[in-house]
């Protein structure tokens, strides 16, 4: 049996409430050979019979839960650290007209205090002190999020992560400090050649579709205006 079907286990009860337009994949260490079996009522489906290259060694399981959640287990025997990531089906090509940027502000907010770990770095923290390390992405159609940490502590970084995707704080005193995340970060996208020819292929297509929003965000479009549009006496000039 896995070492890990109690985590597994565990993480399924974290996703079995997290609804259905989510998908995640985790990457283990296999410690024994036995098979692992989804006798959870959550688990809908077990796929054994995944196409993968005849060089691939590594032992993989799909699994769709009853939400309609999809997961992909992959064990690995050589690989010196667990990982997980979970992909969030919308991004920024569902953004609101006039606040542009905001599933990618959603993406940073989401990094800051849960209910049950409302500290704000304590996800960051955790992982540091286990060898671990985290990011996420906003594209047009997905958010994804991933982290990778020492095996044993695999459960402790899962226990977090779902929480993500349970309980965000969405605390009000984070909103000023990241929408400045977010405007820095536009910053220095400026300078970027990819991201020049990226804004590019957006000016110059059908301004009436989606793509040609503005993905990223900034404090104009995160802050200024939609404040101006409430009629905030609180907005500052920038
Ligand atoms: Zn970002």
């Amino acid at each position: 049996m896995f070492k890990c079907i109690n985590r597994t286990a565990q993480f399924k009860r974290y996703i079995h409430s997290a609804g259905s337009s989510f998908s995640i994949k985790l990457n283990f260490r296999l410690v024994s050979s036995l098979p692992l079996r989804m006798t959870d009522p959550a688990v809908n489906r077990v796929v054994s019979e995944i196409i993968r290259s005849p060089e691939d060694k590594r032992v993989y399981r799909g699994l769709e839960f009853t939400n309609g959640l999809k997961a992909m287990l992959i064990s690995d025997p050589t690989t010196d650290k667990s990982s997980a990531a979970l992909d969030v089906q919308i991004g920024s090509l569902s953004d609101p007209s006039n606040i542009s940027g905001l599933a990618h502000f959603c993406e940073h907010m989401l990094f800051l205090g849960t209910e049950k770990y409302p500290k704000e770095n304590e996800y960051s923290q955790f992982l540091s002190e286990h060898a671990g390390s985290s990011n996420a992405f906003t594209s047009g159609e997905h958010t994804n999020y991933y982290f990778d940490v020492s095996h044993e502590h695999l459960e402790g970084a899962l226990d977090r992560f779902a929480q993500f995707f349970l309980c965000p704080l969405f605390d009000e005193s984070c909103k000023d400090r990241e929408v400045n995340a977010v405007d820095s970060e536009h910053e220095k996208n400026l300078m970027n050649d990819a991201w020049r020819l990226f804004q590019l292929e957006k000016a110059t297509g059908n301004q009436d579709h989606p793509f040609s929003k503005f993905g990223t965000g900034n404090k104009l479009t995160l802050e200024t205006r939609p404040c101006v549009k409430r009629g905030s006496t609180s907005v500052k000039s920038s």
